[in-house]
């Protein structure tokens, strides 16, 4: 069996739920077993919990409320036109009670004006409460056997409220109690994602854009076959698509290579959020929920067993690059422990490093702080700043093997002024600075050769 993660985007309204029933019934047919169904909030609705808990600690009851009311009817009108049938009585009493509940929250923090990160996620849960319980009725409604999962009996975590870390060894006893005696008795689980419990029951969530961890974790605790994440964008693509005109969809690639391309900046599934996947060896796929016929993107441990020696481009924009000379010029051991210190103590990552005898050049996107860096570097060296640099990565798993990559990738930029070139240890990147004026005629140019047809 599978499981299904759906995104905010992927439960929005009426519609975009009929399609994840579709996507669920298929999925259901073909393997026999489950799915088991993991679901975002609406969208936009987190940020509305958010909103109103702000607004409640400020003491602003009528603006709280006023948006409270205005969720509430999003969530009926939704209800209604989804499940007009014989769930309907049972599903509105659910969304009352979770109404009725954030409403006295609401009021409660009115009187404290003060929101403690316990409470914050009381509130932030709800999103994923009402999404799955209104998702587990459509589904039942629509003749698929489905039960809802309250994810706090599923999932559990520290006590780190707002940014919660499973406990992984509870929460697989813990699925095994709860989403998969569903599934042995032939139902669809249903949970919100991105909400969870402590032991002793405590609400807490797993930080924004938590819901891919929680189908991840469910995809450990069901020993899925495939975990689907299931959005708006078609998969992952060879390039940004901000940046040149058509890129393309990336078929298949390895954990590692989306790591290094998530962190480079593409707009993918960040490994850290599908560590629990990676471990056990699950394949991830991205898909389109308006377009379920296609492939998507599979994401594997091994990656695509050929092709390209390029599996994509990646870029980040408004990078800013630090020239640091020593000023006592050769042997200056510990030199760059300085240097990097500095960095530590102003709690600034480092993203690419390039270094010579006496120089090491590094890029930071975090500028923060880069006026009290520079301050402290200049008193052991000379430093030159250099503000909107951009860098482009290439990536590929089977670039190690292929000593052609590297020249092509700098002859095919040559008109193109590169300020660093970097390749690291682990040999699947290779990365290039430039003004960031150079960045669409670069990657443009790096995609016709790497991706032409
Ligand atoms: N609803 C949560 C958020 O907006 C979690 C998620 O959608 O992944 O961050
Ligand atoms: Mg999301």
């Amino acid at each position: 069996m599978v499981v299904q993660k759906f995104g905010g985007t992927s439960v929005a309204d009426p519609a975009a739920i009929r399609r994840l029933i579709e996507i669920v019934r298929a999925a259901r047919t073909r393997d026999g077993r489950g799915p088991a169904v993991v679901v975002s909030a609406m969208s936009g609705v987190t940020d509305a919990l958010l909103a109103i808990a702000a607004a409640a600690g400020a003491g602003k009851d009528a603006d709280a409320l006023g948006r409270v009311t205005q969720l509430r009817e999003r969530h009926h009108v939704a209800a209604r036109d989804l499940v007009p049938g014989a769930e309907l009585p049972a599903l509105t009493r659910h969304l009352d009670q979770q109404f009725d509940e954030l409403t006295a929250v609401v009021k409660a923090l009115v009187v404290l004006r003060e929101v403690s990160p316990r409470t914050l996620d009381v509130v932030a849960a709800m999103g994923e409460l009402l999404s799955s319980r209104m998702v587990a009725a459509a589904l039942t409604e629509a003749g698929i056997p489905a039960d809802w999962v309250d994810a706090r009996r599923a999932i559990v975590t520290n006590d780190d409220h707002t940014r919660a870390v499973p406990l992984m060894r509870e929460t697989m006893a813990a699925m095994r109690a709860s989403v998969v005696p569903v599934l042995d008795a032939g139902r669809v689980p249903v949970l919100g994602g991105f909400v969870a419990a402590t032991i002793e029951g405590h609400t807490t969530t797993l930080g924004r854009g938590g819901s891919d961890y929680s189908g991840a974790i469910v995809g450990a605790g069901t020993d899925a076959a495939e975990i689907q994440i299931w959005t708006d964008v078609d998969g992952m693509l060879t390039a940004d698509p901000r940046v040149i005109a058509a890129p393309r969809l990336v078929p298949q690639l390895s954990f590692k290579e989306a790591a290094e391309l998530a962190y480079f900046g593409a707009k993918v599934l960040h490994p850290s959020t599908i560590l629990p996947a990676v471990e056990r060896d699950i394949p991830v796929r991205i898909l389109n929920s308006r377009k379920p016929e296609g492939d998507g993107t599979l994401i594997t441990a091994a990656g695509a067993a050929n092709g390209n020696a390029v599996t994509a481009l990646a870029c980040k924009r408004d990078v800013t690059v630090v020239d640091i000379t020593s000023s006592r010029m050769l042997m200056a051991y510990g030199f760059l422990r300085q240097v990097f210190e500095i960095f530590e103590r102003f709690t600034t990552a480092v993203d690419v490093v390039t270094t010579s005898e006496v120089s090491v050049s590094v890029t930071v996107d975090d500028r923060r702080h880069l006026e009290a860096i520079v301050e402290a570097l200049r008193a052991f060296a000379e430093v030159c700043v250099e503000p909107e640099m951009a860098l482009l990565c290439a990536v590929g798993d089977r670039l190690r093997n292929d000593p052609e990559t590297a020249p092509r990738v700098v002859r095919v930029l040559e008109e193109v002024p590169l300020r660093m070139i970097s390749q690291a240890a682990s040999r699947r990147n290779i990365t290039v600075i430039m003004r960031q004026a150079d960045l669409p005629h670069a990657m443009q140019r790096l995609h016709e050769e790497f991706f032409a047809q």
